[in-house]
């Protein structure tokens, strides 16, 4: 599942390709229309096929940029803002390509859902394989609220003490610290890889109550929350399964991961243990994590 860091590979490689450019056309796989005519959302939210189709050409792609998971696509149209929001849910990923041809791995190309046609021949490709992405037509963010109630971006200022108030609420001290830092209204951006990243750094338990862990080990892991995202933008994000960089590639901090998904601990050599923590799978060692 794509989390910050691939998300932020994403939307800086995008940057200077497609801002800039004016969306012609717009097309909408098969799927997603019968999908939408009985009754369901697949992908695309809020806004039916039709009205999806006749608004975006001739929208200017103005900016791109993110915020927590979603990819924030700022259009503009006879100088009226509008904004296209994106979540990659599972599986998704957006391609930037000249043809179809292009996209080399089957499971993306049997699974295009959407195609935003610029002039000249090139096209930015959505194609998601489970479908729990999501893509929004928006005026403004105000015209969906849960953009709104995010935590503050995990490097911005004021992030580390929305987190240490959020930590003193009753409703969130008695929960285990992993399900806590994977709340977006707690941490922007901390998914399943590197809440169990950070846990495993600072030798927490993923199960300890938020409670029972004081101010300064808090402060310390949110310190290594950032630290493990940051080091992950820098290595192209992690490729676990269905995350593709834009042009295809993998990304490389699955490589520098150290206890997701790993059988045997990378310290003590114990057998790692799993747990379901907040509908999770939580990996962690029950010798160096207490
Ligand atoms: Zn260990």
């Amino acid at each position: 599942m794509p989390e910050l860091p691939e998300v932020e590979g994403l939307v800086r490689s995008l940057k200077p390709i497609v801002t800039g450019k004016t969306i012609e056309s717009v097309e909408i796989s098969k799927t997603i229309i019968d999908s939408k005519a009985n009754g369901k959302e697949a992908i695309l939210k809020g806004l039916d096929v039709e009205s999806f189709r006749e608004a975006l050409p001739h929208m200017k792609i103005e900016r791109i940029d993110r915020r927590s998971k979603y990819i924030y696509f700022h259009l503009q149209k006879d100088g009226t803002p509008y904004l296209l929001v994106s979540h990659l849910g599972m599986s998704g990923a957006w391609f930037y390509v000249k043809g179809l041809h292009e996209i080399l791995e089957d499971k993306f190309k049997r699974h295009i859902h959407v195609i935003l046609h610029f002039s000249e021949g090139e096209m930015l490709v959505y194609a998601d394989i489970r479908r729990f992405g999501e893509l929004r037509f928006l005026n403004s963010v105000e015209d969906y609220p849960p953009l709104l109630l995010m935590a503050p971006e995990p490097f911005d200022q004021n992030a580390l003490d929305h987190y240490l108030e959020m930590s003193i609420l009753p409703k969130y001290e008695n929960k285990p610290i992993k399900e806590f830092i994977m709340d977006g209204h707690v941490v922007s951006g901390c998914g399943n890889i590197y809440a169990t990243e950070a846990l495993f750094r600072m030798r927490i338990h993923p199960g300890r109550k938020v409670k029972r862990i004081s101010k300064e080990r808090k402060i310390q892991l949110f310190n290594e929350i950032v630290i493990v995202l940051l080091d992950s933008i820098e290595n192209g994000g992690s490729s676990i399964s269905d995350y593709r960089q834009i042009n295809g590639e993998s990304g490389k901090m699955q490589n520098r991961l150290q206890m997701y998904a790993k059988k045997t601990c990378p310290i003590c050599h114990a057998k790692t243990l799993q747990k379901t923590i907040g509908g999770r799978t939580s990996t962690y060692c029950g010798k160096c994590q207490k």
